[in-house]
């Protein structure tokens, strides 16, 4: 009896349904990032290896993955936010506001609009799961150097 025909144990099955053991050449078959444990989609392929990242284990280097991986998994809330906003519509801001009432800073800038919103949210969480340097602070959609000199007179 060979590996392939053996009879895995009802622990094995369950195990294996519930991820454990396996390999980031696993994870790249069904679209999960390539650090291991990560739960996000990995969609960023960095010289090419064939070993797509997720947007956060992309921008270290790999001896900090495990803490980007587990600062991940502490702030799946963040994401739940994003998701809301997204499925919000026209309520996008309320909910934005609602979401952040404890951190006001976090709510949407009245000159953001939804996509430049989100796209500050994912940055942010980016920032907080130690991937990105630096806070983002609110996206404003592009202006005309004129335009951008009378607003700071
Ligand atoms: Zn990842």
């Amino acid at each position: 009896m060979n590996a392939a025909t053996k009879p895995r144990s009802a622990r094995k099955i369950a195990e294996e349904a519930a991820g454990f053991g396996r390999t980031s050449d696993d994870r790249a078959d069904t679209g999960g990032c390539g650090a291991n444990g990560c739960p996000q989609r990995g969609s960023i392929d960095l010289g090419g290896s064939g070993r797509f990242l997720c947007a956060c284990h992309a921008m270290v280097p790999s001896e900090q993955w495990p803490a980007v991986t587990h600062a991940i998994r502490q702030h799946g809330w963040m994401l739940d936010i994003v998701r809301d906003v997204k499925a919000a519509g026209c309520e996008w801001r309320r909910t934005g506001a609602l979401a952040w009432s404890i951190e006001p800073n976090m709510a949407p800038d009245p000159r953001e609009t939804q996509a430049l919103y989100i796209a500050r949210l994912l940055q942010d969480f980016e920032f907080r799961v130690g991937a990105r340097a630096t806070k983002p602070q609110p996206l404003l959609p592009q202006r005309t150097w004129p335009a951008m000199q009378g607003a700071a007179a």
